[in-house]
């Protein structure tokens, strides 16, 4: 046996040995308890890492650049700086969490908003009152159209869908069912199955406003819900903020007898819309801004404030529609400030809370704790016992992996949703990169081909041939090329003149084994998510194909216990998603694809690296080569599609993170001159100096320099 055959054949080995196992995860019943103590956190923080605040100032906005900058340095950073007692840790699996596609923002938060307004409108007593519903969806939402998915996500959570759980194929059915039946289920699948059914006009009572926006966000949802009498019961804004995040407004209740006004029926808040929109947004949208609990008091300790339900005509529900602009402290702000402690919240305050990559590397340091090793001791100290932690991480690797077999799987000629008429390429990459390793992706459908691989049924096919199972796929392959491979080809076109000087050089196809497998795993991914299949943020949609790209090379290929290795990754790559989601940002529409692309190479480069044994020093340098080179990267994809260039870029990020792991693990350790918190630094600065058309508008770049005559429309991922 040549070489070369003997090392496909181990790589064959390799790869059966670990292509998409089965690994039964159960996701119910995982609770979830309070957490959080800024004052606790902060002097823990203070006293391990002797670091003090930096000098830029806390505040978070999502209204304006102008809000809460004072001076300086917070001019110019207008909505990234942050308080400076906040430490950076959330939970693993907010910033992981497990979604349908197309986009976190128009189909993951959407779908989750619902479920909080019914949740909400159960826990206020509404629900069973409930006659009437009126939606709206503002700005980037209403721009996108139903080509995001987002009034099917919207009335599906509504009807308690679980973005989790979903089946992917139901949604559209039942969004169709919906339309043409003119009922909507609300609460359709709450645990103790006490929804209520009522009629509802798509038409009439789904609302696109199109042109119009809510003062805090782009993606901003209207929910209003009526009584038999058309008597308004309550009313909340929902925004979606990226990466499955939901910012949600106090629910406004209307007591029995709702002044006069408020009470003509569905047409009548109308007024109210103007009012809002003019003046500013409730008080109290800061909460739900770091978590993604559906029920308020799963999260009750969190970064939140403001009240749960308040009376719609009270005074102070008044002041914060009317005079919202002038009293809302800023997200991250004011208000936070003063969230009660650990010991009236019941919170629990991480055990480990680090605010940036030094106080990060400190605490490593001094606790001789691997970055993983950390972060998994503060999903503990968030309630979760070591069999949840084990479970929830095993499923998120499961559902990233079935995103990228269900990618490689696709009919070969199929194309994507939308107005590009996209043709997926993962089908026909995989094809020919497994070509002569895979008999059977040459003979077989590709789910039949997968089910033997998995299933082991090499050994049956060996049985009948009497070979032993090398042999037999040896023999195979030699088979299939002699059948399919080089029967078919026709001679190689040569392009340009023979008879010049310079002879035009022949066709030639290299194989970077690394490279083409990173390529079609993350295209696997982005396809799945573009055609609304199940995904995991990463940290959010668009973005969604590098970390298991770069996790699923890993696993086939380099690791020698996946398992630990896949726990190291994720938890790793948490860690380094929370100091972007604290120091920077991870939307789109604040930070262009470096928030999105950028942020998920340097994640999958720090967890690659974490993977290769790396300390926690050189685990941060790859994080930060990895963000460097993607600083000022613009969101501009086609037809507000995340389509193109999303798909793409998400195969080039996934090379670049394992080129940014490979350069940091070759330099020697604290020489690097720039450190993540300086890149993450820049990377706000960066942010802000961005025009707008360059971050998720859809109005320059990519996106009008292709002329495809398709309706500039809003993307976000
Ligand atoms: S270009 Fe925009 S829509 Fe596409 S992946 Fe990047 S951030 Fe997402």
């Amino acid at each position: 046996m040549g070489h070369v055959a003997a090392r496909r054949l181990a790589l064959l080995g390799r790869v059966v040995r670990n292509q998409y196992p089965c690994r039964p995860h159960s996701t119910v019943g995982l609770g979830w308890k309070p957490r959080v103590n800024y004052a606790a956190h902060t002097q823990q923080l203070r006293a391990i890492t002797g670091t003090h605040a930096p000098n830029w100032k806390q505040s978070r906005s999502f209204s304006d650049d102008s809000t809460g900058a004072e001076n300086g340095e917070d001019a110019q950073l207008g909505t990234y700086s942050e308080a400076d007692h906040e430490h950076a840790v959330i939970s693993t699996f907010d910033l992981f969490s497990i979604g349908i596609g197309p986009s976190s923002s128009h189909t993951v938060g959407p779908m989750r908003a619902g479920n909080i307004f019914v949740a909400d409108l159960k826990e206020a007593g509404l629900l069973h009152k409930v006659h009437k519903i009126r939606i709206a969806i503002y700005g980037s939402l209403a721009l996108t159209g139903e080509g995001h998915m987002t009034p099917s996500a919207l009335l599906l959570g509504l009807e308690s869908a679980d973005v989790e759980s979903v089946d992917t194929s139901y949604v559209p059915s039942r969004f169709a069912q919906i339309k043409k039946e003119k009922k909507l289920y609300l609460g359709h699948g709450l645990a103790d199955g006490k929804g209520k059914e009522i009629d509802f006009d798509y038409e009439r009572d789904f609302k696109w406003e199109w042109g119009r926006k809510l003062p805090l966000h782009s993606n901003g949802m209207r929910f209003t819900v009526f009584d038999s009498e058309g008597i308004l019961l309550a009313t909340n804004d929902l925004f979606s903020v990226g990466g499955g995040f939901v910012v949600n407004g106090a629910l406004s209740k209307a007591s029995n007898s709702p002044p006069a006004g408020q009470t003509t029926g569905v047409g009548q808040p109308e007024s109210k819309e103007l009012q809002i929109e003019n003046t500013g947004g409730p008080a109290d949208l800061a909460e739900n801004m770091f978590y993604k609990e559906i029920r308020r008091a799963d999260a009750a300790g969190d970064r939140r404030t403001g009240s749960e339900i308040k009376p719609l005509e009270s005074s102070g529900e008044s002041a914060a529609l009317v005079d919202a602009q002038s009293t809302r402290p800023p997200v991250g702000s004011g208000a936070v400030d003063s969230i009660p402690n650990t010991t009236e919240t019941g919170a629990q305050t991480p055990r480990y809370p680090f605010r940036d990559g030094e106080s990060l590397l400190a605490l490593c340091n001094k606790y001789n704790l691997t970055i993983a090793q950390l972060v998994y001791e503060n999903e503990k100290s968030h309630g979760y016992t070591d069999e949840e932690i084990h479970e929830k991480l095993f499923r998120i690797w499961d559902v990233m992996d079935q995103s990228i077999l269900e990618g490689v799987q696709a009919p070969l000629d199929s194309t994507l949703p939308g107005s590009l008429k996209l043709h997926r390429r993962a089908p026909g990459l995989y094809k020919r990169l497994t070509r002569g390793l895979y008999p059977s992706s040459q003979n077989l459908t590709a789910p039949d081909a997968q089910r033997q691989l998995s299933s082991g049924d090499q050994s049956s096919a060996s049985a009948t041939t009497g070979l032993q199972p090398a042999e037999a796929a040896k023999s195979a392959t030699m088979a299939l090329s002699r059948k399919s491979l080089h029967g078919k080809r026709g001679p190689p076109r040569v392009h340009g003149s023979v008879y010049h000087p310079i002879m035009p050089s022949p066709p030639r196809r290299t194989a970077l084994p690394a490279m083409d497998y990173l390529t079609v795993y993350a295209i696997a991914v982005n396809e799945t998510n573009a055609a609304g299949g199940r995904i995991v943020t990463a940290p959010t949609n668009g973005a969604a194909g590098i970390i298991p790209s770069v996790l699923k090379y890993t696993v086939e290929f380099i690791s020698d216990d996946p398992d630990r290795d896949i726990l190291t990754f994720l938890l790793t790559a948490a860690a380094i998603g929370m100091l972007y989601k604290r120091g920077a940002t991870i939307s789109a529409a604040e930070g262009g694809c470096m928030a999105e692309v950028g942020v998920a190479c340097s994640m999958a480069a720090g967890a690659f690296a974490a993977c290769m044994g790396a300390s926690p020093e050189t685990i941060e340098q790859a994080a930060e080569i990895g963000i460097e080179h993607n600083l000022g990267l613009t969101c501009d994809p086609i037809g507000g599609l995340v389509q193109a260039p999303c798909i793409e870029r998400n195969a080039l990020g996934a090379v670049k993170a394992i080129s940014s792991a490979n350069l940091a693990l070759s330099s020697i350790a604290g020489t690097q001159k720039v450190s993540l918190d300086d890149a993450i630094r820049a990377m706000r600065l960066t942010a802000q100096g961005m025009r707008n058309e360059f971050k998720e508008t859809s109005l320059s770049g990519l996106a009008t320099s292709v002329p495809l005559n398709i309706p500039v429309s809003v993307p976000d991922c």
